[in-house]
């Protein structure tokens, strides 16, 4: 029988947004409850097992500089860590890891359970209890009632849930999991505005099954890079994933039976994601090619399922039986768990402030793919943001807001509260203005100490905060005030123009001829510094001279803002702009800038170059 009844912050649902916001509450110091439908089921990740990413590794370091779980948990599941875009500069590398699903489960629920002012209840939230607009409460389908002046929704894909699997659906949140009824029922009622996407997940496939000896092998990173700034090696051995193709075959077995698709029979309203299509939308959509990559995911270090990244799906079993032994080495795979696709109520986020509160009934957060957005990642961070608001509102403090300059969860949430989502949203670099300071790798620089400051990092991490920018200041002054002349340059390999001026250390690392060991054998002492504080210094370097670059472009957004777009500006005209963005801005007709900007999806690097060929279409109009 459960006793305490009262809390200051209650959060349904146990996936990534929830166990986040769970963790940000009580680590604020107030009393939460976790309320979930399974208390096995925290942490479950419901599709692919990884962590981090393009866009997505940067909201995992956001997160985690605000000492949250989901870098953690990742390092300590772990498997196989690949820095993605290694060769580009470091404002775009996404570091990522594959995790083994057991161990990332595990490794949630005992953070959690180290929350001091966290208690999980088991049970179906069923309605929220709500008086002058105002939630105070929630009651579970048994009837019992826990008291609270704010409560987070969090409950992913389970609102009115419906899988597919070819003809045949039923309702569920996911697989093995029932759907959330009525409370969807009372959102709806509500009168708050939801909409329906769908998203979909690939068949689970027995490793016993495939043929490795055959396949090209992709090994994990010799020199790892860790999720966590607390973490520095991978604590789980690492593997290496196959990689395989589909082949003319298997398409032309998808194309045969796309009309039993759920997808593409008919039998699905919602809206997919265009950036995570389903093996029958890349057949259809890109139907020039004959082949596409899969990699082959082992889930885990003692568990032979593999996940096949890049075929979701939504065909009946037989079909995908059909189709997936078409794949080099997966001639006699079997099939564990066969994929399916799910439609779901998402609650329009244009209803929320920055705070995720909603602007409808006071003390209502929504966090996760309840938002219209889709991945662990993206609803780790709404999680936080909500987490950390409401337990200030149950202390009668004010909101903590992110901004679109100081991180991706400030972008995320400017997006999703301003232009609102018709497709899942994902995190993607293009997506920031200010994209060469909001790196994974300062993401501590950028928000600890604002962390600290409203109390939510604890002190072990604030400790090795304070060391690791007492080494990288020290670093950097060395650099900054050792300076040569540039016949010192010359004398070890670096050519500079013989102006009589000494370059800096600092300098130095944002010339291409500069070579880090250059700079340890020219500035004594260097070399004894931390190689973590050395390498980031020489990143702060390189990127402190586009600085002025990057505000002056998000100064040259804003000043447009006003600028007029003719009705019949020709966006077919414009070479550089994607399909998609050149549809939907047909299909707008923005009148100005600022509305172009709200379009679902726009990067500023699109509203740069409309703003360009309008400039020189007003000059050539003149000159005419
Ligand atoms: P979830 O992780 O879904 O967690 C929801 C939680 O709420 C669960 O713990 C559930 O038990 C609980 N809950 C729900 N209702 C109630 C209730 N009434 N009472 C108590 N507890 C409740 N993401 C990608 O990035 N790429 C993909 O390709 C992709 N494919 C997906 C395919 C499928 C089939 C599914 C289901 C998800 C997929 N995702 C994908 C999405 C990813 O799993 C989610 O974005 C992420 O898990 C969302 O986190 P969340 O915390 O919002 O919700």
């Amino acid at each position: 029988m459960f006793h305490v009844k009262h809390f200051d912050v209650i959060v349904v649902g146990g996936g990534h947004a929830g166990a986040e916001a769970a963790a940000a509450a009580a680590r604020s110091g107030v009393q939460t409850a976790l309320v979930t439908m399974r208390k096995d089921t925290i942490g479950v990740m419901s599709c692919n097992p990884a962590i981090g990413g393009l866009g997505k590794g940067h909201l995992v370091r956001e997160v985690d500089a605000l000492d949250g779980i989901m870098a953690r948990a990742g390092d300590a599941a772990g498997i196989q860590y690949r820095l993605l875009n290694r060769r580009k500069g470091p404002a775009v590398q996404g570091p990522r890891t594959q995790a083994d699903r057991k161990l990332y489960r595990q490794a949630v629920q005992s953070l959690l359970a180290q929350e001091e002012n966290l208690t999980i209840v088991e049970g179906e939230a069923a309605e929220l209890i709500i008086q002058d607009n105002r939630v105070i409460g929630l009651r579970l389908s048994d009837s019992s009632e826990l008291n609270a002046p704010t409560v987070i929704l969090t409950t992913g894909t389970f609102l009115n849930g419906l899988i597919h699997v070819g003809d045949k659906s039923h309702s569920g949140g996911r697989v093995g999991d029932k759907a959330s009824q009525t409370l969807a029922d009372q959102i709806r009622a509500l009168g708050l505005t939801t909409g329906r996407l769908k998203t979909g997940t690939p068949p689970r496939l027995d490793g016993k099954t495939i043929n490795w000896s055959i396949l090209e092998m992709q090994p994990a990173d010799q020199d790892p890079v860790l999720l966590s700034f607390m973490n520095g090696r991978p604590i789980a051995q690492q593997i290496s994933c196959g990689i395989t193709h589909t082949s003319a075959k298997t398409h032309d077995i998808i194309r045969q039976n796309l009309s039993r698709s759920a997808m593409y029979g008919g039998h699905i309203d919602g809206v997919g994601p265009r950036y995570c299509p389903s093996i029958e939308d890349k057949v259809v959509r890109f139907a020039d090619k004959d082949s596409h990559q899969v990699f082959l995911e082992p889930e885990g270090l003692d568990d032979d399922t593999v996940y096949p990244n890049g075929i979701s799906t939504s065909l009946p079993v037989d079909v995908q039986e059909a189709y997936v032994r078409t794949l080099a080495g997966l001639e006699e795979v079997r099939i564990l768990q066969p994929g399916y696709a799910i439609e779901y109520d998402y609650l329009d986020p244009r209803g929320l402030r920055a705070s995720l509160e909603s602007k409808a009934v006071v003390g209502l957060y929504l966090a996760g793919q309840i938002n219209g957005t889709t991945g662990y990642e993206e609803a780790a961070a709404q999680g936080m943001v909500a987490g950390l608001n409401a337990a200030r509102a149950a202390r009668g403090l004010e909101a903590v807001e992110f901004s679109r300059s100081d991180s991706y969860i400030g972008v995320m949430i400017d997006d999703l509260i301003t232009r609102g989502v018709t497709e899942p949203y994902r995190m993607f670099t293009s997506r920031a203005e200010y994209r060469l300071s909001l790196r994974a790798d300062n993401a501590d620089q950028r928000l600890t100490p604002k962390g600290i400051e409203i109390g939510c990092v604890r002190e072990q991490r604030a400790r090795a905060f304070d060391v690791k920018m007492g080494d990288l200041c020290a670093v950097s002054t060395l650099l900054k005030e050792t300076r040569f002349t540039p016949k010192e340059l010359a004398e070890v390999g670096i050519s500079v123009s013989k102006d009589g001026s000494r370059r800096s250390g600092w300098d130095l690392m944002a010339m291409p001829e500069y070579a880090p060991t250059v700079l340890d054998g020219l500035i004594g002492g260097l070399a004894s510094h931390d190689p973590g504080a050395r390498r980031q210094a020489e990143i702060e370097a390189l990127y402190s001279q586009y600085t002025d670059r990057q505000e002056a472009a998000a100064e040259e957004l804003r000043r447009h803002e006003a600028m007029k777009i003719p009705l019949s500006f020709d966006y077919t005209a414009l070479s550089g702009l994607s399909s998609e963005l050149t549809g939907k801005l047909q299909r707008r007709l923005p009148e100005t800038i600022q509305q172009a900007r709200q379009i679902e999806g726009m990067t500023p690097a699109a509203i740069m170059l409309l703003i360009a060929a309008l400039r020189k279409s007003a000059s050539d109009r003149k000159a005419g």
